[in-house]
């Protein structure tokens, strides 16, 4: 028996425009969706059970939960994806029910920095310690988020969940966040390692990462997204921003897997070693003094490759900058009619804007 309810009934009358998008963003992120009826009953591996049900004027939503955590995880989930998919609408997502009391989010760990190495002039590879990390360690989960303490801020004050499905943070300034790929974990250990991108640009990420020693603290929420499915033949393709996730995938695959990954960077002085599987070419391609985000290298390059039919058999990944991501998944969905569940597209970043200024402007900086 579920202890603690809550619903919320959003006034939301061109939910037919924003509902596809709102599934499968939900779907990225560790739910699981069926239909219900006409609607669909949303389960998580936090526990908890959800109800989602669109009509021609409304969107309901309906949390129940043993525990606050899993509660106010499930109504924060829920609050922030419709949020960020529909931001254009200026949605209230007013939750009415229980209201057990702002808590820290059930996934967040803390991690110390255990070691620095410049894998390449402008990759740096940081290991962190913590516990309980076996948690990140989800083959089809490679995301996680990042949290920076300022370290001047002494202690450092994580986000909580409202009872409202909002993250509470902390004062303006002492914690900052961004998204990132678990390049290596080893649940044993306890310890996971993330690639940073040294992109020269002053967000908080890469200063973070730039001035990172052993013993900094930071914290990590997640593991969220979708990985690789089995397939007949695989494209892997990013910017150095996807790299940390295409040589993860290659290093998991069964060495009989055949395809082809296509990795952009500055110049050869940025290749890496990948231990994939001898069927999958790698082709490095260099920018060669051109700003990342600027070229149609990676788009080019993978437009070029005639996708072996039926396109029911093959996996795409895709991580890289909005415009190649843009142009690579409308090609691929669009023009040739691969399968969306045969694919996985990210926009990593866009090129001018920051993560704060995409979070501001919602789901449309980001998709295709
Ligand atoms: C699912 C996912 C996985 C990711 N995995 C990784 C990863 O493993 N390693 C990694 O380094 N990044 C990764 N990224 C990208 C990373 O989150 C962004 O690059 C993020 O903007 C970096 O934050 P920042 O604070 O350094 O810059 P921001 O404050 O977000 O941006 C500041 C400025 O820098 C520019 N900028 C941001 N990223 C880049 C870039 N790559 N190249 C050039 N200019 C840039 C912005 O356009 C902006 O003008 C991932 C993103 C997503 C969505």
């Amino acid at each position: 028996m579920a202890d603690l309810k809550a619903e919320a009934v959003i006034p939301f009358e061109n939910i037919g425009s924003y509902l596809e998008q709102i599934l499968a963003s939900l779907a990225a992120h560790s739910l699981m969706l069926r239909p219900d009826g006409d609607g669909y009953i949303i389960t998580s591996s936090f526990g908890g059970t959800a109800w989602l049900h669109a009509s021609d004027t409304d969107l309901r939503l309906k949390v129940e939960a043993e525990n606050p955590a899993s509660f106010n995880r499930f109504k924060h989930a829920l609050t922030s994806l419709v949020d960020f998919v529909a931001r254009g609408e200026n949605l209230t997502i007013d939750w009415q029910g229980d209201s057990p009391g702002a808590a820290l989010p059930p996934d967040l760990h803390t991690l110390n920095v255990h070691t620095v190495r410049d894998v390449t002039p402008f990759i740096r590879r940081i290991a962190f310690e913590g516990s309980g990390l076996g948690a990140f360690d989800v083959p089809d989960q490679l995301h996680c988020r990042l949290l920076f303490p300022q370290k001047e801020a002494g202690t450092p004050e994580w986000p909580r969940l409202g009872d409202n499905g909002r993250l509470i943070w902390p004062d303006a300034g002492t914690l900052a966040s961004r998204i990132y790929t678990i390049r290596r974990i080893d649940p044993v250990a306890d310890v996971l390692e993330v690639d940073f991108f040294m992109h020269g640009g002053t967000g908080p990420g890469v200063q973070w990462a730039a001035g990172a020693r052993k013993g900094d603290v930071a914290g990590i929420l997640g593991p969220a997204a979708h990985g690789p499915k089995p397939a007949a033949w695989y494209l892997l393709a990013g910017d150095e921003t996807g790299l940390p996730g295409i040589a993860r995938i290659l290093e998991d695959l069964p060495a009989s897997a055949e395809g082809i990954a296509l990795i952009e960077t500055s110049d050869t002085g940025e290749k890496q070693d990948i231990d994939g599987p001898p069927g999958i070419e790698i082709r490095w391609l260099y920018r060669d003094g051109a700003a990342p985000g600027s070229t149609r290298l990676l788009a080019d390059a993978a437009r070029d490759i005639a996708l072996p039919v039926p396109y029911d058999d093959i996996f795409l990944w895709l991580g890289t900058e909005y415009a190649t991501f843009r142009e690579l998944r409308l090609y691929w969905r669009k023009e040739l009619g691969v399968p969306a569940a045969r694919m996985v597209t990210y926009s990593h970043w866009r090129r001018g804007m920051s993560e704060d200024d995409i979070a501001e402007a919602g789901a449309q900086a980001v998709t295709a």
